[in-house]
């Protein structure tokens, strides 16, 4: 239901719980983030409101990255238990998505995936993604590149946010009938699925068109078409009160 991603200077755990906050009003059943730290991907997420995720984090801290994603879920496939909520992770653990909207084409893709190998932990038609993103990251080392290859191939409307373990100082964001905001800052640069996620930080933001991806950086925002094609962007100012 609502998404934050975050790279930059600061502790992304922070950024990313303080604007998964800012988008509780929209109503969830459970909440979790994923951040970069010591080479790998530091995850936690739990059934029920933020403040059941904050215990978490509490009990079992995270180690301190400054990239991170975070995702508040309204269940459409599985019911809100720990083990669905998102992020979502390959077998490996290397890649995290986090996911609005519906993948309508889950059960072929699953299906697909089991006869390959790979162990789906979750009822959620979100954890394929993970899995495909794993896939075409290892044969190209690029995780726009590795996104828009996945969202050729699913069907449904969809944000989509990930991060690879590989990649750091990376997020990468898709769209298809679903909202996706980047936010542009001095040197950090924020993704969300409603601009009052990062508005305390920037307010300098970009509004994703419909099936784009973003390549986010500290320094840099770059977006393209599924295909990878460059698309148009168009930067404006949020001057009203989020
Ligand atoms: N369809 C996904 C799920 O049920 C995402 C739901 C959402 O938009 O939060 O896990």
């Amino acid at each position: 239901c609502g998404i934050v991603g975050y790279v930059g200077p600061q502790s992304a755990l922070d950024v990313v719980t303080a604007g998964l906050k800012r988008l509780e009003y929209r109503g969830y059943d459970s909440a979790g983030v994923a951040v970069q730290a010591d080479g790998g991907l530091a995850t936690a997420k739990r059934a029920g409101k933020l403040v059941n995720l904050e215990k978490e984090l509490s009990e079992r801290p995270l180690p301190t990255g400054t990239t991170g994603i975070g995702h508040t879920r309204w269940a459409t496939h599985g019911g809100p238990t720990d083990a669905n909520a998102h992020p979502h992770l390959d077998n490996a653990g290397r890649v995290a998505v986090v996911h609005n909207g519906i993948i309508e084409n889950f059960a072929a893709l699953r299906e697909e995936l089991t006869e390959r190998g790979h162990e789906l932990t979750s009822e959620t038609d979100t954890e394929v993604v993970a899995h495909l993103l794993a896939e075409e990251y290892s044969a190209c080392a690029d995780l726009a590149e590795a996104m828009r290859l996945v969202c050729r191939r699913l069907e449904g409307a969809f944000t989509l946010v990930a991060v690879h373990a590989d990649e750091p100082d990376v997020v990468v964001g898709a769209r298809r009938n679903s909202p996706l905001v980047v936010g542009v800052g001095a040197g950090e640069s924020f993704l969300a699925s409603d601009v009052a996620a990062f508005i305390a930080h920037t307010r300098d933001a970009i509004e994703l068109g419909q099936d784009q991806v973003v390549e986010l950086r500290r320094d840099a925002v770059t977006v393209t078409d599924f295909d990878g094609a460059p698309a148009d962007v168009r930067e404006y100012h949020v001057d009203w009160d989020a």
